[in-house]
């Protein structure tokens, strides 16, 4: 039997045992202690963010960004629907109303149907924006940078100063990326909005088996993402607590872990950048096949590799190149279910999707470890060429 070739793998050769070692030496294992302040230091200074609160998971960062931005039981919060579900949900469990939005070529949020909707279904007060349709007021928007691609922050940011919106970006796969034109020119995903949340799941370019991380610009937030996470404490000594925290905080094991993994960043980036060419270059010579590009106006970490499979052209649809993938032991993913469609969100407003629908039936997501050797890859290059030349 062929070895599994799987879709996504951490790659575990720094600094993780050693600084899990010295932890458990310590035994500070618990959210005190050093290693959890140097996560969020070490994480801040490498995104360019005045601060940063370590959280359980990145779901827990979106949640409490959107608490201390304010959205209230009731408002509206703008979301694309091609993402995985973790923001939208985080919507609900502040009792706000996901707004879904259309992607564009480069799956993140389609700019031109999101000025459209502010344009024609919201009325702005001079303070606040309203759908019109529902009457509820619009307070955020939770731009997501698909598979490491960013948004068109320019555009969003200035969207989100004309409405007064709230800008929450979902970087949680987007570690790493930068702009690389326009005004927030060598800006890192996560840092341009009011808040950004990064995740270090299993699958992420970083892990720490589980965790999150949540950015601010503003010191005031900072200091109320750390309260919240840490269930309100007023007085550490005696138990007060005025308001209802939360406990999200990350443990000094898994920041052990996740400070180990930052340092390979610049070596992981490199790996994801030149494996994402290889494969973009190779099937550039198949008819039907392509790769999702990056935009023109940003530097990608290259966390997945995207490929369109158009049957017309390649004779063969996403989900047959998926079952051939299977039964040759290569992991391959399509892209997840919109989520307007989901049973919780279908009474959801939702706005003009249409590409999100084709990108949901063409996308098989390829392996992308960075540990993915060059046998691996020639694996997985000569079955996109091999089918390509099969009647299905
Ligand atoms: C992984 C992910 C999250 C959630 O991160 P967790 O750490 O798993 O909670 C949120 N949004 C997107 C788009 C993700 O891919």
């Amino acid at each position: 039997m062929k070895d599994i070739i799987p879709l996504s793998v951490p790659f575990i050769r720094g600094n993780e045992k050693k600084y899990v070692m010295e932890c458990l030496d310590s035994e500070w294992v618990s959210s005190s202690g050093s290693f959890v302040t140097r996560f969020e230091q070490d994480l801040a200074s490498y995104v360019g963010c005045r601060g940063a609160v370590a959280c359980v998971n990145g779901t827990a960062a979106l949640h409490v960004s959107l608490l201390i931005a304010g959205v209230q039981p009731g408002d509206e919060v703008i979301v694309p629907t091609l993402t995985f579900i973790a923001p939208v949900n985080a919507v609900k469990y502040v009792f706000a109303e996901p707004v879904f939005m259309d992607c564009d070529e480069y799956l993140n949020l389609d700019l031109a149907k999101l000025a459209d909707f502010l344009e024609e279904e919201c009325s702005f007060d001079g303070e606040r924006t309203f759908d019109k349709k529902t009457g509820r007021r619009v307070a955020a928007i939770i731009p997501v940078h698909v598979f490491g691609s960013i948004c068109e922050m320019d555009a969003i940011m200035e969207l989100a100063g004309r409405y007064k919106l709230a800008v929450i970006e979902d970087a949680t796969e987007s570690l790493g990326s930068k702009m690389t034109a326009g005004r927030f020119k060598g800006r890192h995903a996560g840092s341009i909005g009011d808040f950004g949340a990064y995740s270090f799941n299993g699958n992420k370019i970083i892990t720490c088996g589980g965790g999150g991380m949540l950015v601010a610009s503003s010191d005031d937030d900072l200091k109320k993402a750390k309260y919240l996470t840490t269930q309100a404490k007023d007085d550490e000594l005696r138990y007060v607590h005025n308001e209802i925290g939360y406990n999200y905080r990350l443990t000094a094991l898994q920041a052990a872990m996740g400070l180990a993994q930052l340092e390979q960043m610049p070596l992981f980036l490199k790996i994801k950048r030149e494996r994402y060419l290889e494969y973009k270059n190779f099937i550039s010579d198949i008819p039907g096949l392509s790769m999702v590009e990056i935009p023109p106006y940003c530097e990608s970490n290259c966390w997945f590799y995207s490929l369109r499979v158009d049957k017309e052209l390649y004779g063969m649809d996403r989900d047959a190149l998926m079952n051939v993938f299977e039964g040759e032991g290569i992991q391959s993913r399509p892209i997840w279910n919109l989520n307007h469609s989901q049973k919780p969100y279908r009474d959801s407003r939702n706005y003009r999707i249409e590409s999100a629908v084709l990108a949901q039936n063409q996308i098989l997501n390829l392996p992308c470890s960075v540990g993915l050797d060059d046998g691996q890859f020639d694996r997985i290059i000569g079955l996109l060429v091999a089918c390509k030349s099969l009647k299905t």
